[in-house]
C-alpha cells in the first residue's frame, strides 16, 4: 500500500455559522484532509504548531494512526484562522488568519517519509508546498489543493507548484478567481493547461466536477438534512479523492471519477460537526455505506 505525505496547516479555528459558533477548534487544512485519507492508507504529515498547541489534539491525530513524525513545534503561536458563513452555508468568508509558526517556516520532510509515492499539497504557502515536494524521491501521484488567500497574494509561486500536481482542487468561487471567468467548465480547461492531468472543482452542497483531457464528470454531494459546520470540506473531499488513488495505486479516468465520489462522502462526514469531529468518528464501513447511496441517487 503506498504512503500518503501531506503537508498543510494545523491550525485552531474561530468558527461562526447563523446557527451556531465555535471557538479555538482543532482545524487546520492538513487536519482534516489526514482524519480522511487514513481510511485509506497510510498517512504521514509534515507541519508546525507552536508552543499553544495542545498536546491532546496531537494524540487526536495519534489515535487515528497518522504519523506526527513531521510535525515539528516552534516558539510562537500557532496558526489561526476566523472564519464566518452565510446562510447557504457554501462559502467561507475569512474574517482573519494568523499564519503565527507557518510565517517563515522551512519544510524539513524527515528520512522515513522521503520515499512517500503519494503527496498531498494542503492549502498552505506554495513555496512550503514546493519546499516540501522537493524533498520527496520519486512520487507517482501529487494532488494540490489552495485558496483565496494564496490567489491573491502568491499567485506566481502557486502557479508554479501548481504545474508540478497531476491534480488540482479548488472550490468554485477560487476557479474563478485563479481563471479570470464565471464559466466553471471553462475554469476548468484553464486550469488543465497550466500543467495538471486532472482538476476537482468543489461546488459545497451541489457536489463536485472532474475535468481531464478526455472527460468531464459531475459528481453529486452526498444530501444531508443537516450541516452544522462546512469547515474543512474541501480538505476531507481531498482527503477522500487522493485515499482512494492511494488505494488503487493509479490515475486513470476510471479512477478519478471513483476518487471524487469518495471525495464529497468524506465531506458529507466532515460538515455533520464542527471541527474535526465529524471525519474523525467517520470509518471505512460508513463510507462504503454512503458510495452505495449515492450509486443509487443517480442509478435510473
Ligand atoms: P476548507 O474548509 O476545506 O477549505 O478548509 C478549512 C481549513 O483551512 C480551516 O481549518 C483553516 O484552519 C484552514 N485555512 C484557512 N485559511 C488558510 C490559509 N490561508 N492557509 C492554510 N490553511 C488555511
Amino acid at each position: 500500500m503506498p504512503h500518503i505525505l501531506v503537508v498543510g496547516s494545523l491550525a485552531y479555528d474561530d468558527v461562526e455559522t447563523p446557527f451556531d459558533r465555535r471557538r479555538e477548534v482543532l482545524g487546520g487544512a492538513a487536519s482534516y484532509f489526514s482524519m480522511a485519507a487514513r481510511m485509506y492508507a497510510p498517512v504521514r504529515l509534515v507541519g508546525v504548531v507552536g508552543e499553544d498547541f495542545a498536546e491532546s489534539d496531537l494524540d487526536r491525530l495519534r489515535a487515528r494512526e497518522i504519523d506526527l513524525g513531521g510535525v515539528v513545534r516552534e516558539p510562537g503561536r500557532s496558526f489561526r484562522w476566523l472564519g464566518r458563513y452565510n446562510y447557504e452555508l457554501n462559502t467561507a468568508e475569512t474574517i482573519n488568519t494568523d499564519l503565527g509558526v507557518f510565517s517563515g517556516w522551512e519544510p524539513r520532510v524527515p528520512d522515513g517519509f522521503r520515499d512517500s509515492e503519494v503527496v498531498f499539497l494542503a492549502n498552505i504557502h506554495p513555496e512550503v508546498q514546493l519546499r516540501t515536494l522537493e524533498q520527496i524521491r520519486e512520487p507517482r501521484i501529487v494532488a494540490l489543493d489552495t485558496m483565496n488567500y494564496w490567489i491573491e497574494r502568491e499567485r506566481a509561486a502557486l502557479l508554479t507548484v501548481m504545474a508540478r500536481a497531476d491534480i488540482v482542487t479548488v472550490n468554485e468561487a477560487e476557479a474563478r478567481q485563479l481563471c479570470g471567468t464565471h464559466s466553471i467548465i471553462r475554469a476548468g480547461r484553464e486550469i488543465l493547461k497550466l500543467g495538471p492531468r486532472a482538476v476537482a472543482i468543489k461546488r459545497g452542497e451541489y457536489g463536485a466536477v472532474l475535468f481531464t483531457r478526455d472527460r468531464t464528470f459531475w459528481a453529486p454531494a452526498f444530501p444531508l438534512e443537516e450541516v452544522r459546520d462546512p469547515t474543512g470540506a474541501g480538505d476531507a473531499f481531498a482527503g477522500g479523492l487522493v485515499g482512494h488513488l492511494a488505494r488503487a495505486d493509479k490515475i486513470d479516468d476510471a479512477a478519478l471519477c471513483t476518487a471524487v465520489l469518495h471525495g464529497t462522502v468524506c465531506a458529507s462526514f466532515a460538515v455533520e460537526d464542527f471541527s474535526v469531529a465529524g471525519i474523525e468518528k467517520a470509518e471505512a464501513e460508513g463510507v462504503a455505506r454512503r458510495m452505495r447511496e449515492l450509486g443509487a441517487l443517480v442509478a435510473i
